[in-house]
């Protein structure tokens, strides 16, 4: 996770928020040429709290299906609702909550 830049989140779809990148198969995996998505810091903090990397590059490794997975899909729909000037101050119990 690195490199902040006011963008577009390609997973949540919100647009005026910082941006990292998240590379879809990680190097371990041979996903070096398989580019990078930009999300946000929320998509990306979740997506790893609840995928490990090995799981993320081999079964969620595109954003199509990173939206059909259920579980991420349960959080888009509340980080949907979030202003996105909230979400910088969430605190970790919720997202723990959110996790499960
Ligand atoms: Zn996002
Ligand atoms: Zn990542």
């Amino acid at each position: 996770m690195k490199g902040n830049e006011e963008g577009y989140c390609e997973l949540c779809e919100r647009t005026g928020v910082v941006t990292t990148r998240h590379h879809l198969i990680p190097r371990e995996e041979g996903g070096k040429d398989m580019g990078t998505v930009k999300l946000c810091l929320p998509c990306h903090k979740q997506i790893h709290a609840l995928y490990t990397n090995r799981v993320l590059g081999l079964r969620l490794n595109t954003i199509e299906k990173m939206k059909a997975d259920e579980r991420i899909a349960r959080y888009l729909k509340w980080i949907r609702k979030q202003n996105p000037e909230n979400i910088i101050t969430v605190k970790k119990s919720r997202q723990r909550r959110m996790s499960r």
